[in-house]
């Protein structure tokens, strides 16, 4: 396969054990991809994908840590996917926790679905969309939505 997809994966912490054991699953597939992670998460992941393989072997796999989710990561999540620079988002979020960046996790999981980028929000829906024939298929573009007359309408000012 010739495409490289940017691949966002993001965990809270409940959830780090389980992503990081569902990477391991599909460490082969997840490789000959660039990984871009919220800070912990991030280093969670480089270590699960390499492991095994030293920092200076030509094989490592650098992943792309943003800073931690509660520190602004989720936001800078948020900026790659409105600048379309996310292909699939795998986010293990907790349902079970109130978070202090509540309204970041919220602001990233809108802006996915208005982009419609592929979301994974539990491990099931993560193995449905990893193992689906259309995650390998070099034609298939997901629907780009046009939010033109949006950002043209017509607004009278009142002076
Ligand atoms: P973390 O952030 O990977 O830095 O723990 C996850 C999150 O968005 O809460």
């Amino acid at each position: 396969m010739k495409i490289k997809y940017n691949i966002a994966l993001v965990a809270h912490d409940s959830c780090k054990d389980d992503l990081v054991e569902w990477v391991a699953f599909n460490k082969a597939k997840l490789k000959k991809h660039h990984l871009i992670c919220t800070g912990t998460t991030g280093k969670l992941v480089e270590e699960e994908i390499n492991r095994g393989i030293e920092p200076e072997s030509r094989d490592y796999i650098r992943v792309m840590r943003l800073n931690s989710g509660p520190l602004g990561g989720d936001q800078q999540m948020g900026a790659l996917v409105a600048e379309g620079k996310i292909d699939f988002m795998f986010f293990f979020w907790d349902p079970m926790t109130q978070q202090p960046h509540d309204v970041d996790v919220k602001a990233l999981l809108r802006i996915t679905v208005l982009y419609n980028v592929p979301t994974a929000c539990c491990r099931a829906t993560a193995d449905f969309i990893i193992s689906s024939e259309l995650f390998e298929n070099e034609n298939y573009q997901h629907k780009i939505y046009s939010y033109e007359t949006y950002a043209t309408r017509d607004l009278k000012h009142k002076q």
